[in-house]
């Protein structure tokens, strides 16, 4: 329908054969352009873009003629067209769809130099095997393309194909141009609408995900809880959480709902800097890849199918401690509608899991507040009870001692004596324990740092300490480390409750021994108290030297004691700036080591 259309100035010249011809086409031209209104009204009056498809293939025969028409949109990246059919051809050749990149074929072409155009297949401008080559096969031989355009941008491009050669003329040019301005302005209008729609739906979607992690204080159950609501809400293909193992240097797949749930299982480790995941987890930024073959970091697995793949990271205080990651086999699945709505659960999974560490925090130094309650009563009434003890046996003997003063053999009144001693040396300890314990809390206890003898501490703390009779005793310094630098007091202190804790924990007897002598390091001295009892667990050896500790299985239990003898013994090495430790094995006896600086 080639019309050569005239000005009708020109009308006078021609034959009544022709002027009929010319009042034939006139009027059929008049009609298609009441087709064209009444398209119009139709297009303006749909609801989504796949309305104006429908409209489009229904009635677009009565505008146009030709076997092929289709309409391609671009992506909103604008680096592809999809091709949508309007015509049973189209879908014939199986080009409904289909995704081409923005500089092929002449669609392509029109949109890059926005410009309508009818052309013979053959001679086109721009011509792609997939394209033009398929409707060319299929009998093709002209075209008419016309922009899709609003004010503001092209949108993309209709396309009619007729088998006939040279089919398409102006007025097909004026009336395509003409719909696809009714189709951009339609286009525009409903791409609004449903992006306004799935704003609003995608809102209160994020609201009741929101939701939902406010009544969690539980980091896995909390993950698992989003991943699925992210999953089910936004009927995304995969979604993925993974947790940042920063020391392994890895991410930990810990929630996954969706179609790949049996291929990774929770538990899977990935390397920070791997694949679009790990790139996100390094760099804290999201990655939106809506053709994966196009991103060099996306790692492939061999299960997958997976055209586009959105990752987000999830912050606390800004540093990445997690990754959010949705998958789906379409191309170009996500917009940045889905950057924006995944973006503001990320913040809100980050917020949740930040609560529920806090809980954790407080929950584990709550737990250590009444551990320290339970201890410190369990202290009060150990010291009261050993207070006590000393003292009524102090009480009896001096009162036998008065009833008896006449009548005691010398031997009896020594053994009395004696009692007296032993027991008023016990309160003396303890009481100088106690005080320790409230001036180190203080931070009131006071030193007096002079050059101190070894073997005088020793003597002194072991004249202190009431060894048993089943158990031996005998000390070692070295020549040359006969003097350190401290407070003697406070040395004798540390070593009377070593040589005590040694003769406490061996109740079968055995040698306790000191043994003084060089230290790795040439300007300190190193003290070891070592017994052949009891032994310490491996699992209280890092704690015992914190206060209240006390070993809680086996013998050690039937053994009283408050726990916080060492911990007075690390306090006043430190002060010494020393470093006390023990080495020890469970019914192979323990040595406690601690160092102090040299006197000489
Ligand atoms: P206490 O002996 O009053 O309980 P300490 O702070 O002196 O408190 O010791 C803490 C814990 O370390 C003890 O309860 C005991 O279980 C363990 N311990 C200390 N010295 C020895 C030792 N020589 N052999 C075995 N266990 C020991």
């Amino acid at each position: 329908m080639a019309t050569d259309w005239q000005s009708p100035e020109n009308l006078e010249f021609l034959s009544p054969e022709e002027m009929r011809t010319r009042l034939l086409e006139a009027q059929e031209f008049s009609n298609r352009v009441n087709t064209l209104s009444e398209l119009s009204l139709k297009i303006d009056a749909a609801q989504s873009r796949e309305e104006i498809v429908a409209i489009l293939k229904e009635d677009l025969k009565r505008l146009l003629q030709g076997e092929a028409a289709f309409l391609c949109l671009l992506s909103q990246n604008r680096t592809h067209y999809i091709v949508h059919a309007l015509s049973p051809l189209m879908d014939a050749i199986e080009l409904d769809h289909k995704h081409f990149a923005v500089d092929v074929g002449m669609p392509g072409w029109a949109i890059e130099n926005n410009a309508a155009i009818t052309v013979d297949i053959g001679s086109a401008p721009s011509f792609h095997p997939f394209l033009e080559g398929k409707l060319k096969d299929l009998g093709i031989a002209s075209l008419v393309i016309v922009p899709v355009r609003t004010t503001e941008d092209i949108i993309g491009v209709l396309v009619f194909g007729s088998s006939k050669s040279s089919a398409y003329g102006d007025p097909d040019l004026w009336l395509a141009q003409l719909l696809s301005l009714q189709v951009a302005i339609s286009l525009r209008h409903t791409g609004m609408m449903e992006k306004a729609q799935k704003r609003l739906a995608q809102i209160g979607l994020v609201n009741q995900i929101a939701g939902k992690l406010t009544t969690s204080l539980d980091v896995d159950e909390l993950l698992t809880a989003a991943s699925e609501a992210i999953q089910r809400h936004f009927n995304y293909f995969d979604v993925t959480i993974f947790i940042v193992d920063k020391e392994a240097k890895e991410m930990v797949l810990v929630a996954h709902a969706g179609n790949y749930i049996d291929f990774l299982p929770h538990g899977y480790r990935q390397k920070i800097g791997q694949g679009i995941v790990g790139w996100v987890a390094e760099h804290g930024q999201p990655v939106l890849a809506n053709d994966v073959t196009l991103d060099p970091r996306y790692m492939s697995y061999q299960y997958h199918n997976t055209n586009s793949e959105l990752a987000l990271p999830i912050l606390i205080n800004n540093e990445v401690v997690g990754v959010l990651n949705v998958e789906d086999t379409k191309l170009h699945a996500f917009d940045e509608t889905d950057v924006l709505v995944l973006e503001t659960l990320c913040d809100q999974i980050g917020s949740a899991m930040r609560n529920a560490k806090l809980f954790e925090e407080i929950k584990k130094s709550n737990q250590r507040l009444l551990e320290l309650d339970r201890l410190k009563t369990d202290f009060v009434g150990i010291v009261s009870h050993d207070f006590r003890t000393p003292l009524s046996t102090i009480m009896l003997a001096a009162k036998s001692l008065l009833r008896k003063e006449e009548t005691l053999k010398p031997e009896r009144l020594r053994e009395y004596l004696n009692i007296i001693i032993d027991q008023a040396s016990k309160l003396s300890k303890l009481a100088e324990d106690t005080l320790s314990i409230a001036k180190i809390e203080a931070g009131q206890l006071n030193y007096q740092f002079k050059i101190v003898n070894v073997e005088s501490i020793i003597q002194e703390a072991v004249s202190m300490v009431k060894i048993s009779s089943r158990h031996q005793f005998r000390y070692q310094v070295d020549v040359n480390c006969s003097y350190v630098r401290g407070d003697q007091n406070k040395l004798r202190q540390v070593l009377q409750n070593l040589i005590s804790n040694a003769v406490k924990y061996s109740p079968a007897g055995g040698t306790i021994e000191v043994i003084v002598g060089p230290h790795d390091q040439p300007d300190e001295v190193l003290f070891s108290v070592s017994d052949q009892g009891l032994g310490i667990p491996k699992e209280y050896m890092g704690k015992l030297f914190q206060k209240y500790t006390r070993v809680e299985t086996g013998e050690a239990t039937k053994i009283k004691g408050t726990g916080l003898g060492l911990w007075i013994c690390r306090e006043i090495i430190k002060a010494h700036g020393g470093r006390i430790w023990v080495e020890s094995e469970v019914g192979n006896g323990s040595v406690f080591k601690f160092s102090v600086k040299r006197g000489n």
